[in-house]
């Protein structure tokens, strides 16, 4: 091929700002100094030469734009990376995060002084409180997995309190759910048990009566599930638990599956964590920051993590430590920006919305579920919530293509690819959210270009294996990449 695609040419990654450009070169002519001069430091203090880059102007902005177009996100295009919620976030929730009178509040200042923001985040535990049907909110952790932590603590903190921590060491979990939750059990110090699901893919009510025996701490739920999927039984499933006088611990990081239309406390929840930068529009590409806020009934309260934001009786808002807080999980108030921008697309969108929100994102899985269906093995063949999980196993014949084949082969059709290889318990798994703000158009699109990669790996199974071929980088040695990553500069033409 012998057009020059200057982006491609310009070598991404091999030359620096340093390596680029010619002596002499500058950017900005800075006028002569007329001010005060201040002492020159003592001698041998001062470098003698310092190898800066010596680029124009237009050659430093060229060089950043075009670095910056190497970016994807979900601002450049479609962004399916299931369980992780890669929507459009609203550009005014942005606005509102980074106006003055939030933004430049001091995280120390006095509560007097910042009786708006507290204002604001008193009202959002209210809403959040009103989402999930519990009524007792903490805005404390920094991430899903944080919340999750934190109301495990809760749980742990309510056991030790009635003397019942000594036998109830499990945490049940079911094979499906997202790797936190384990590790949660595990890092809050219970032992997991980890629970076979159904062949529908939903927890085994007989599965999990035979684990029920007076030892269980909680069970954890993640809602739906990894694989995209309600649980039909969980109010039995609730009952059931709390019989053994267990909790039910709800994983609400995915919420646009149900936002306003079932509730975690209706549904038998005990304490639930939320991931504000999914479903309540923080742009969470970069890995962050996060906010997990953790909900909680009456009888968990005491123990939420501080501070919560109340209200005194004569209207002011104050932040307090609940009366047996598990403590603090990071300093000052939570994550405040993911918080605002929380408030303003709750605000903004009313419980219409939020309605149109899950009606959405539910629709789209659904919509591409149906699309795909004869292209792809599809392990669990039932009506999905916010996403779909197909199996590549379908395309490992006759050309050994696998999942990540497809995934990298996605990239030269310019979308970035699904979450592969997970939840373990579907071979060569292809996770696929859509989320509620892809267009009826995007997400044909993007069912135009998985067929189309079928096709191709029926037909020329080689050009999978090579993919990516259209990105700035093709495929690295990832075991090299990872354990030997080459991140040291070492000058090319000085
Ligand atoms: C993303 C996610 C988490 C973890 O959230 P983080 O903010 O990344 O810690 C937990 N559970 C589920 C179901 C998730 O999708």
């Amino acid at each position: 091929m012998s057009t020059i695609d200057p982006l491609r040419d310009e070598d991404f990654g091999a030359r620096l700002t340093f390596d680029r450009g010619a002596p002499g070169r500058f950017a900005v002519a800075v006028a002569g100094w007329d001010g005060p001069v201040v002492p020159e430091p003592p001698a041998g203090l001062l470098r003698e030469t310092l190898a800066l880059p010596e680029l124009s102007q237009g050659e430093l902005v060229r060089y950043y734009t075009a670095l910056s177009r190497r970016n994807f996100g979900v601002d450049s295009g479609t962004y399916p990376l299931g369980s992780c919620t890669m929507k459009y976030n609203p550009k005014v929730d942005d606005l509102v995060a980074g106006l003055p009178g939030f933004a430049e509040t001091h995280p120390l200042a006095p509560v007097e002084e910042i009786q708006g923001t507290l204002r604001l985040l008193h009202e959002l535990q209210g809403y959040l409180a009103e989402i999930t049907g519990l009524p007792f909110v903490s805005l404390a952790p920094a991430a899903g997995a944080q919340g999750e932590l934190a109301g495990m603590l809760m749980v742990k903190r309510l056991l030790e309190r009635r003397g019942e921590l000594d036998r109830r060491r499990r945490v049940l979990v079911p094979d499906s759910a997202h790797g936190t939750n384990p590790a949660t059990a595990t890092m809050a110090g219970f032992a997991v048990t980890e629970l076979p699901s159904g062949a529908d893919g939903a927890i085994d009510p007989a599965v999990l009566e035979r684990e029920l025996d007076g030892t269980v701490a909680a069970l954890m739920v993640t809602l739906p599930s990894t694989l995209g999927l309600w649980e039909p039984a969980i109010e039995e499933i609730a009952a059931r638990v709390h019989r053994d006088g267990a909790f039910l611990y709800g994983d609400g990081a995915n919420l646009n599956a149900i936002l306003g239309r079932a509730r975690f406390g209706d549904l038998g929840f005990d304490v639930v964590h939320l991931n504000l930068h999914k479903t309540f529009s923080t742009p969470h590409g970069g890995g962050g920051p996060g906010a997990g806020p953790v909900c909680c009934t009456a009888e968990l309260a005491d123990y939420l993590p501080a501070p919560v934001v109340v209200e005194a009786g004569d209207g002011s808002l104050d932040l307090v430590r609940p009366s047996d807080t598990i403590g603090r999980l990071q300093q000052f108030h939570g994550s405040a920006g993911v918080l605002i921008r929380a408030y303003a697309y709750i605000r903004s969108l009313g419980l219409a919305g939020l309605r149109a929100t899950s009606a959405n994102a539910v629709l789209n899985a659904n919509y591409l579920r149906t699309l795909l269906e004869g292209h792809y093995a599809l392990p669990y063949p039932r009506r999905v919530m916010h996403e779909v999980v197909f199996s590549g196993s379908r395309q490992r014949n006759p050309g050994d293509v696998r999942t990540y084949d497809i995934a990298k082969r996605l990239i030269d059709y310019g979308i970035h690819p699904p979450t592969v290889y997970f939840p373990l318990i579907v071979d060569e798994a292809l996770m696929i959210e859509p989320t509620e703000t892809e267009s009826r158009e995007a997400v044909e699109a993007f069912a135009r270009a998985m067929i189309a990669i079928a096709d191709e790996a029926a037909r020329d199974p080689e050009l999978l294996h090579g993919a990516p071929h259209n990105a700035p980088i093709g495929r690295l040695d990832e075991a090299n990449a990872a354990r030997r990553p080459e991140l040291r500069w070492r000058p090319q033409s000085i």
